[in-house]
């Protein structure tokens, strides 16, 4: 089994629900909560989804070198603390990082073993509709996600494993992560074989 969880995916792309699946199943999976300079969204609670510190304690905690990695996104900075990271594993547990392109990365040059899965909607199309289906953001907002989502993608060559999460389907993603764990097995639908063509085709649209 893996040491490491690297999971990434735009919004939209259900990669909260899916790792929640992913949990469930396998209870040594633990996610690592990260630190955060953004304000706390209504029922976040500080120390469960995030640790919220201010601008100021997170460039302090990144002079005392305690990230494993950390980046900038919306104009808010993340970063996975490297001391619970290690406790983590310590006590046996696999680390469970759901962050952005960049941070993951930073991860992957720093860690030998690692599973690095990044989790996409299976077109262009779904991604628009999840993203308009959540009915909390601007025109301009969802264009603007949209844009971000083509940048991230040209990252997305660097990732093991791309898996789609298909409408409904978020049970199959999380199968198919907890095999490439466990024993590597890539029989699932749900992972794409070619890469590079599916982020043209998404790239195009
Ligand atoms: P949100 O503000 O919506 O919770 O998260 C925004 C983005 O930051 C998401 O893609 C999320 O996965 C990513 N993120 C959360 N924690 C970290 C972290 O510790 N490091 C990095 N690099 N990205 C993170």
């Amino acid at each position: 089994m893996g040491k490491v969880l690297i999971l990434s995916g735009f919004a939209g792309s259900g990669k909260g629900t899916v790792c929640a699946i992913c949990r469930e199943k396998e209870p040594r999976l633990k996610l690592s909560v990260s630190m955060t300079t953004r304000a706390p969204r209504p029922g976040e609670v500080n120390g469960r989804e995030y640790t919220f510190v201010s601008p100021g304690e997170f460039r302090q905690t990144i002079r005392e070198d305690g990230f494993l990695e950390y980046a900038e996104y919306s104009k808010n900075s993340y970063g996975t603390p490297k001391k619970q990271f290690f406790d983590m594993m310590r006590e046996g547990f696999i680390p469970v990082l759901e962050i952005e392109t960049r941070g993951a990365e930073q991860a992957m040059n720093k860690l030998d073993s690692y599973l690095s899965v990044f989790l996409a909607p299976p077109d262009y199309k779904t991604l628009e509709e999840r993203l308009r289906g959540r009915g909390t953001e601007t025109e301009d907002a969802i264009l603007r996600r949209l844009k971000e989502a083509k940048e991230e993608l040209r990252r997305v060559g660097r990732y093991q494993y791309l898996i789609l999460n298909r409408d409904g389907r978020a049970e199959e993603a999380a199968n198919a992560i907890l095999d490439l764990l466990r024993d590597g097995s890539t029989d699932s639908p749900a992972v794409v074989r070619d890469k590079e063509s599916f982020i043209a085709s998404f790239c195009e649209a």
